[in-house]
């Protein structure tokens, strides 16, 4: 598994990481036997959320925590709503969220979109965070081009850790103006739902056969070319989910395949970027 810095963050983080969306929803010896194959294969980074399964991903991923009994070696990221991101709501909204976890910190905590709060409140309370050491960084999530320079601007210079955005084969979107402003910001970029949540290319069509003529090529599968290709750049991540613990060792193998110039060229042909979007795509 290949690591790299994330954002201004000093310690690498895998570029693999674990998605957990409804994985409270899987039978639990699956959906645990997945994150640990998972973290057993280098994919420490886990993200979750207090929105997911309100709250049952975060006890799930508590629980595989606990069983786990290596916390150090994980990257823990969960995610403030927007409706309690006042800046004592924030505070309270993490203090659960950890309680969830059993763990006493997070390593990263997001804003999980732009909401009616002032971003000034909810920064106020990250700042708390940090301060207490209940977080040790910060970032947020759908944030456009815009709204990512307002969140610097407000937090200062190398404050915000991450955008986490929607970024698949079919939705390239955020490489016209997030990923960079990301680079330039010096913020990682965290691409969500890399499988399209549940859609990806089928075998018979274009795109499907290309990924499958790369993955033969390599003795790969053509999810580990998407995540490869997914996370071509430094600074960028993805995050996959899986319920099944073969699929997290398959997703996990992605991490140390490396695309030559002329493969992402027959990705990019095959996936175009599409136009400038209106409004940041979300899920
Ligand atoms: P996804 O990762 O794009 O796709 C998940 C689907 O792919 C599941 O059906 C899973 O099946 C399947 N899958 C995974 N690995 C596979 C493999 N190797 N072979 C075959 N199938 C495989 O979907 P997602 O859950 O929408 O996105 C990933 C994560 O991003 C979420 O879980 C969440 O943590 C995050 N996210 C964030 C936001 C946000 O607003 N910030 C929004 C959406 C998602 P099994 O489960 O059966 O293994």
């Amino acid at each position: 598994m290949r690591t790299r810095p994330f954002g201004p963050n000093s310690r690498p983080v895998p570029v693999i990481g674990q998605g957990t969306w409804l994985l409270e929803t899987a039978p639990e010896r699956d959906a645990i036997g997945a994150l640990h194959a998972g973290f057993e294969a280098g994919m420490t980074h886990v993200d979750t959320a207090e929105y997911y399964g309100d709250g049952a991903a975060e006890s799930l991923v508590g629980r595989a925590i606990e069983a786990w009994g290596r916390r150090e070696e994980l990257f823990i990221v969960s995610k403030v709503l927007p409706d309690h991101a006042s800046r004592r709501g924030t505070v309270e909204a993490c203090e659960r969220s950890l309680e969830r976890l059993r763990i006493e910190q997070l390593d990263l905590y997001l804003l999980h979109w732009p909401g009616d709060e002032p971003l000034e409140e909810t920064i106020a309370g990250f700042e708390d965070l940090l301060g207490a050491g209940k977080i040790l960084a910060w970032g947020v999530s759908n944030f456009d081009a815009d709204l990512l320079r307002r969140a610097v601007e407000i937090g200062g210079p190398g404050r915000v850790a991450c955008d986490q955005v929607l970024y698949h084969l079919q939705e390239r979107a955020i490489e016209h103006a997030v990923l960079p402003a990301c680079r330039e910001l010096g913020a990682a970029m965290v691409g969500y739902s890399p499988f399209g949540s549940g859609k990806f290319p089928s075998p018979g069509s274009r795109g499907g056969q290309v990924l499958a003529e790369l993955a033969k090529a390599r003795g790969a599968t053509p999810r580990q070319i998407a995540l490869a290709f997914l996370v071509r750049e430094e600074g960028t991540f993805a995050i996959p989910k899986a319920a099944q613990p073969q699929h997290a060792r398959e997703n996990a193998a992605a991490g140390a395949i490396e695309l030559g110039e002329d493969e992402v060229r027959r990705i990019e042909e095959a996936f175009p970027r599409g136009a400038v979007p209106r409004e940041l795509p979300v899920i």
